[in-house]
């Protein structure tokens, strides 16, 4: 993994996020607090504003930055939560190398370990854990069997759905949504569905270039 592929990345991750505003804003008034995609335009867009100074910086410390302005911009649950993903990504990778999709899949399972603990929760809680930890384990597998990167990018967009899919069935234990009790089913969790439009942005990037 490039920089540049990351400042790409995040101007495609911006995108899908602005083009999906009411998509994520009605999903977190169904059953949170309606700021989910404020949250998510405010960070997105702060991070895509950080590509001169990330040029010059090796995958592992532009990862580090970027967490870091995340937790400063995003505010909510999933600020701190987005923020510890990028900042173990960048330990993991600074740890482990970064020269292959292996190490590169390696160091997002890392990111969503991260998530687990400062989250204390798990998949089947209707968060976005239910997107990336199936993402995380779906990404390690293929790229342990050597999978051609355009299988990979299919398989993960397709893994990411279903998880997100997923959350509509569930009673939330953790987030706001925990109030709800059964009230919150037959509602898709706002971050599964952010989580699930990123990974599809960057896999669509992945695979046109
Ligand atoms: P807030 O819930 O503080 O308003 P957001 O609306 O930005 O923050 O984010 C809500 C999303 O955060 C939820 O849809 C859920 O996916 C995620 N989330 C909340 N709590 C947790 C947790 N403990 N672990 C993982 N994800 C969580
Ligand atoms: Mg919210």
């Amino acid at each position: 993994m490039k920089t540049d592929f990351i400042i790409n990345a995040a101007k495609a991750v911006q995108q899908t996020i602005i083009t999906n505003e009411h998509t994520l804003e009605s999903l977190d008034r169904e059953i949170g607090d309606g700021d989910h995609y404020i949250n998510m335009k405010r960070g997105t867009t702060a991070i895509a504003g950080m590509h001169i100074e990330l040029a010059s910086l090796p995958p592992a410390e532009a990862l580090n930055k970027i967490g870091l302005k995340l937790l400063s911009t995003i505010g909510g649950a999933s600020g701190p939560l987005l923020a510890s993903f990028f900042m173990a990504m960048a330990k993991m990778l600074k740890e482990n190398g970064d020269e292959s999709n292996l190490k590169f899949a390696e160091a997002f399972a890392a990111g969503v370990q991260a998530i687990i603990q400062r989250g204390k929760a798990d998949i089947g809680e209707k968060t976005m854990l239910d997107v990336l930890i199936p993402v995380a384990d779906q990404f390690v597998l293929l790229t342990t069997q050597n999978c051609d990167v355009k299988l990979v990018c299919a398989s993960l967009m397709h893994t990411a759905e279903q998880g997100m899919l997923a959350t509509k069935s569930l009673i939330a234990t953790k987030g706001r949504a925990a109030g709800l009790g059964e009230r919150a089913i037959g509602h898709i969790d706002p971050g599964a569905k952010s989580c699930q439009l990123m990974i599809e942005a960057v896999c669509n990037l992945i695979l046109k270039e």
